[in-house]
């Protein structure tokens, strides 16, 4: 009789959970042949398993090119004070160039399910901070897609720009350290935080977010105990490498 309580109790929880969560495709759906983290392949695999959205991480070159890639750096070449020229030479693991925002733009342009989340990277200063930021907000707001994209970021001088351009801009904090009311104050749309700070250091924080009507993300969560245990909070988004799995937890159209 416990046992079957408790199992209905989790049950409950789990149908709870299931309206709400919904999934990132942590730099696109790339676990799957012939695909790579960050190529114009993990965004149609992420758009083609319907998710809610796919993440990447972009960079503002030296001659103003927009490129995605995840680190500092590509095989030695430093996206941020290389050409484009430069930068366009180089190849990810399935063999495609390194992608460009703009082609991201165009292939999501042709649906209206799957959204970008465009991380901007920090660009270790606050001026190149701004200047990406509004590299980027250019570049969407001319394509015309401004509703398809959501903005995360580890740099306050980035999310603060995002914030100052456009107070509706959905702007999400990657950091970790600020509360949700400090959050609420400075116009953010959310957090996403590592998974650490908000299932030990502030298991609180996903409660407070919700009541000052923040969005709550979290990355990177890929094991089957962790999605269950952040369904269970009713977190809005779970960012993974695993979107399929994650994809069997919650009921998305
Ligand atoms: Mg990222």
């Amino acid at each position: 009789m416990k046992r079957f309580l408790s199992i209905t109790i989790l049950s409950l929880l789990a149908i709870n959970g299931f309206s709400q969560t919904q999934i990132i495709a942590h730099r696109g759906y790339w676990d799957t042949l012939g695909s790579a983290r960050n190529s114009l392949s993990s965004l149609n695999n992420a758009i083609d398993l319907g998710v809610y959205g796919s993440e990447l991480d972009v960079w503002l070159t030296k001659d103003g090119a927009l490129v995605i890639n995840h680190d500092d750096d590509y095989e030695g070449v430093v996206i941020r004070t290389a050409t484009y020229k430069q930068v366009s030479a180089l190849r990810l693991v399935n063999g495609e160039p390194l992608p460009t925002l703009q082609q991201y733009i165009e292939i999501v342009k042709k649906q209206n399910a799957t959204k970008l989340i465009v991380e901007i990277k920090p660009h270790h200063s606050t001026e190149s901070d701004v200047r990406a930021a509004n590299a980027v907000v250019k570049a969407i707001n001319e394509s015309g897609q401004a509703d398809l994209v959501d903005y995360i970021s580890f740099s306050e001088a980035i999310c603060n720009e995002l914030i100052r351009l456009h107070p509706k801009h959905r702007v999400a904090y990657l950091n970790g350290e600020k509360s949700p009311e400090e959050l609420k104050a400075a116009g953010y749309w959310g957090l996403d935080y590592y998974w650490e700070v908000l299932r030990e250091k502030h298991p609180e924080w996903i409660k407070e977010a919700k009541a000052l009507g923040l969005t709550t993300n979290v990355w990177t969560v890929n094991r089957l105990e962790q999605m269950q245990y952040f369904i269970s909070q009713g977190i809005d988004f779970i960012t993974t490498d695993n979107p399929q799995l994650l994809r069997g937890l919650v009921n998305e159209k």
